[in-house]
């Protein structure tokens, strides 16, 4: 298999940062296949090797599948010369695993993003044939009528000519400022395709936060810009 220096490895896995794993490398608490091992620069199979960390096993997980609550203001991608990008809100030890966003929100779209480094995932996720359902809350400049749920309904056409598949258009929560809240399910994934949802009825997106991908909710205990792990079972609701 693949072949990786034995302090990335353990930092990887989350046990410690390179410096700590150094350190314990050398005052001799970690072993591959029974022998003592002191530099963190030697090379280890993961899916082969028996590595114990003060004589536990280390468990060797090759993809981590992160959920984010995107704030506003950062990037969905993993690098940009002018703003934050989603990569720059992570911490130790997931600096180093070369994730990268499921699909994207605009710089100012709030919410649910995944990020992994199982590029068979994010194929599965982002599929046209798979059409896994990505549900926004939206805060709309006017009121939202049951026209405009009908219209979703048949697929609007937007400004390029590009017409949407059904979509729906729930939760109408109109507010005493003027504006609504709103919630909207869509099944394919266009550039702005949302905000450009509703000019297309010649009304406005003032927020937008994507709250549940496939049968995955956002965690409501994240904060924007913080993030957590996904277990197995979280990741088969995204497909
Ligand atoms: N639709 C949009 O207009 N923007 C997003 O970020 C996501 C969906």
């Amino acid at each position: 298999g693949e072949m990786i220096r034995l302090d990335k490895l353990l930092s990887n896995m989350g046990i410690g940062s390179r410096n700590e794993m150094r350190v314990r490398l050398k005052q001799g608490g970690v072993s591959v296949n029974g022998t003592v091992v002191k530099s963190g620069k030697e090379k280890v199979d993961p899916q082969v090797d028996q590595i114990l960390y003060n004589g536990i096993p280390v468990v060797y997980q090759k993809f981590v599948t992160l959920m984010l609550n995107k704030p506003a203001g950062v990037i969905s991608a993993t690098q940009d010369a002018m703003h934050q990008t989603v990569l720059d809100l992570l911490d130790e030890p997931y600096v180093n695993r070369n994730l990268f966003p499921v699909g994207r929100l605009d710089i100012d779209t709030v919410g649910l993003l995944i990020l992994t480094n199982d590029g068979a995932l994010s194929h599965e996720v982002l599929s046209p044939k798979k059409h896994v359902p990505k549900r926004y809350l939206a805060q709309i400049n006017t009121l939202v009528t049951p026209e405009d749920v009908v219209a979703f309904e048949s697929g609007i056409t937007l400004d390029d000519g590009y017409m949407c598949k059904p979509a729906i258009l729930d939760k109408i929560e109109p507010q005493s400022d003027g504006t609504c809240f709103v919630q909207v399910v869509l099944y394919e994934g266009k550039f702005h395709q949302v905000k450009r949802m509703f000019e297309s009825l010649e009304k406005h997106v003032i927020y937008l936060k994507r709250i549940q991908m496939g049968g995955l909710e956002l965690d409501p205990f994240l904060l924007e810009g913080q993030y957590r792990v996904l277990e197995d079972f979280e990741i088969e609701l995204l497909k």
